[in-house]
């Protein structure tokens, strides 16, 4: 339900800032940057092949596309883990960012374990080490280790978040604007987050609408590190899996220059959809 209303939630910002003419960051209290750093998602398991071998090359080639940072899926067994964490760490090298992400693969014990073996990586965030009901767990891991812990995607409205905030669960939150309640409801979370000290990285998945509206939000959050003279800005997740529909609705497809998203400055989301895609991608309700 609250997905659904997330939908409506974009949609309404939407319309108002094609109403008035500016883009939905403007309406938000406007910009702090125009483009934001995103970071390649990817690194995902194959039906075939080795890992050891087809996730260094991968991530080989995000480096050479000029990505600054790439996320890493865990939660094959600690020892496959650990070496393909160290594989992708030998073949980016030691200037690009490495998160990795279980996907609340383990328990506490055994993230704790996987941690231990891949802290020496330098690995940027841990994101969901454990079921996202454990908070206990995210507590015990996030003590454990000097890995930032992130999680979030499975959370929901201002209220979710404020429980996590408050029992200290996280570093990094990750609500996924297009499910956490839309940019009202995530806003409101963006700016609770601050006030815990907690940083914000919305995750970002599905088509071009939901990287339109989280890039109208990514512009508005204020840095992670505001007063330093190199301040940590909020990144973009760039899903890099093959998607039929992600860019296809969108008129003008959203995408990096060496690894940097320009923020969209047209009118309301700043993107125009291809009805002529949705109508080619709309499930048949009618059973024909
Ligand atoms: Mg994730």
């Amino acid at each position: 339900m609250i997905q659904g209303l997330s939908g409506i939630d974009i949609a309404l910002w939407d319309i108002k800032g094609k109403h008035f003419g500016v883009p939905v960051h403007q309406l938000l209290g406007g910009a702090a940057r125009n483009e934001v750093a995103a970071y390649a998602t990817g690194l995902y398991r194959r039906k075939s092949g080795d890992p050891l071998t087809y996730l260094p090359e991968e991530a080989a080639g995000y480096a050479a596309e000029g990505f600054r940072a790439v996320k890493l899926k865990v939660g094959f067994g600690i020892d496959e883990d650990a070496a393909a964490t160290r594989a992708v760490r030998d073949a980016i090298g030691p200037d690009v960012a490495l998160m990795v992400d279980a996907n609340h693969a383990y328990d506490a014990v055994a993230a704790i374990r996987l941690g231990r073996l891949i802290e020496r990586h330098d690995i940027a965030w841990f994101e969901e080490p454990v079921p996202p009901e454990d908070i206990a767990g995210y507590r015990a891991v996030r003590s454990a280790l000097t890995i930032p812990i992130a999680g979030g995607e499975c959370e929901f409205t201002r209220f979710g978040f404020r429980d996590l905030f408050a029992a200290h669960a996280l570093d990094i939150a990750q609500p996924d604007t297009c499910a956490a309640g839309g940019l009202s409801e995530c806003k409101k979370i963006a700016d609770m987050s601050e006030a815990f000290g907690i940083r914000y990285n919305p995750h970002v998945w599905g088509t071009g609408i939901a990287i339109a509206a989280s890039l109208q939000l990514l512009a508005v959050l204020p840095s992670h590190t505001p007063t330093s003279l190199a301040p940590l800005a909020p990144m973009l997740e760039f899903d890099r899996t093959e998607h039929p529909i992600r860019q296809a609705i969108l008129k003008q497809p959203i995408e990096h220059a060496t690894g940097m998203v320009r923020v969209p400055n047209g009118p309301g989301l700043g993107i125009d959809v291809d009805r002529g895609a949705l109508a080619r991608f709309a499930a048949d309700q009618c059973g024909h």
